[in-house]
């Protein structure tokens, strides 16, 4: 195995123009070229990082060893079969495709050809989540929002599919218990499909999460609230903060504590509650899932979030999408 990865980037929209940047700096990665079914685009890209512009998938395929597919959610099934057939190992953007008969194409693909499935499922890679490394989380209830203006790109798919997935798949990987039952809600303001959406998530072991996305929004938010055991942690996705609250056994009046409401423990003990705010190391979290990606196809690493997180993140948005439609009927 080489210490180098030709990689090639299919879809250079708005997404697609980062992917080809970061793997253009980093270091274990060659990238050999881009392709955009909307060729000019491809040119601009490819003169100002100095790679090569294919003029089609085809050539691309056969000039690297992997790809990086940041083309629109429907075509992702496609241009992945492509690849996988010819032994590449993908970076799919996020969601992995718009049905799980899609992703299980896909997974059964990737295992027959023995290439890596990576999903880009960005937020895992979020310092402000990263600084939270060395806490136990376990959940009993998560509440979240996540809110944008109006665009017109990522409209091809509803608001689950598109902003939701996101946070779906941060509680999945929060909460290590089957999913019981779905509640959903939402509706279109703008366009033919669902632009605002609530869901909650009961799971098996009896962890609620209650998310909230819309796509009609005066600013952006991006906020995870957690509240286990003695523990209630915020990240501010957006903002790069996280913060800790504790309850813990402390004397009277500890000066460390943020507020010494006379909370008193099972055992009689002076509990008092504890602030910490980790320190978040910035850095970029599309670089780093790219990194990942690069770093597993040479051995060193694997993907966090793999093909199967990718394929259970949008079984269960797919599930959320049919309830809120359930709700329309
Ligand atoms: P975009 O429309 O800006 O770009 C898509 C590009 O793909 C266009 O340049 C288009 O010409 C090209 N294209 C279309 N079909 C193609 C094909 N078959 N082969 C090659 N090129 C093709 O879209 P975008 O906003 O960059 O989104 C792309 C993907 O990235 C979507 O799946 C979206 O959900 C995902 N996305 C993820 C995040 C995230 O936070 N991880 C954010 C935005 C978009």
């Amino acid at each position: 195995m080489t210490n180098s990865v030709k990689i090639g980037v299919v879809g250079v929209g708005h997404l697609g123009n980062h992917h080809a940047f970061h793997l253009s700096k980093i270091k274990e990665a060659n990238l050999v070229g881009v392709f955009d079914v909307d060729q000019a685009k491809a040119v601009i890209i490819a003169k100002e990082l100095k790679t090569n512009a294919f003029e089609s998938l085809e050539d691309l395929i056969s000039n690297v060893d992997a790809v990086s597919i940041v083309t629109p959610t429907p075509t992702h099934v496609d241009v992945a079969k492509m690849c996988i057939t010819n032994e590449r190992h993908v970076f799919i953007e996020k969601p992995i495709a718009t049905t799980t008969r899609e992703a299980d194409l896909i997974l059964s693909l990737a295992k027959k050809h023995k290439t890596i499935v990576q999903v880009g499922h960005i937020e895992r890679f979020n310092p402000a989540l990263l600084a939270l490394s060395g806490l136990e989380i376990t959940p009993k209830y998560i509440e979240v929002h996540r809110m944008a203006p109006f665009m017109s790109r990522g409209t091809d798919v509803p608001v689950v599919l598109d902003l939701m997935i996101h946070d779906i798949d941060l509680v999945l990987s929060f909460i290590s218990s089957p999913v019981e039952d779905i509640y959903a809600n939402g509706v279109s303001i703008m366009t033919n499909s669902i632009d605002i959406a609530n869901a909650r998530i009961k799971f098996q072991n009896g962890s609620i999460a209650n998310i909230t996305s819309s796509r009609v929004a005066k600013d952006r938010v991006r906020k995870i609230k957690i509240f286990q055991q003695d523990l209630y942690v915020t990240i501010d996705f957006l903002a790069g903060l996280s913060e800790v609250y504790k309850a813990m056994d402390a004397h009277q009046n500890d000066p460390q504590a943020i507020m010494s409401a006379p909370l008193i423990g099972k055992d009689g003990k002076n509990r008092q509650i504890f602030y910490e705010k980790p320190t978040v190391t910035k850095k970029d979290a599309l670089k780093m899932e790219l990194k990942n990606f690069v770093q597993s196809i040479l051995g060193n690493e694997t993907p966090l979030v793999d093909g199967h997180a990718g394929r259970q993140a949008l079984d269960v948005a797919i599930k959320i999408q049919d309830k809120i439609l359930e709700g329309h009927k």
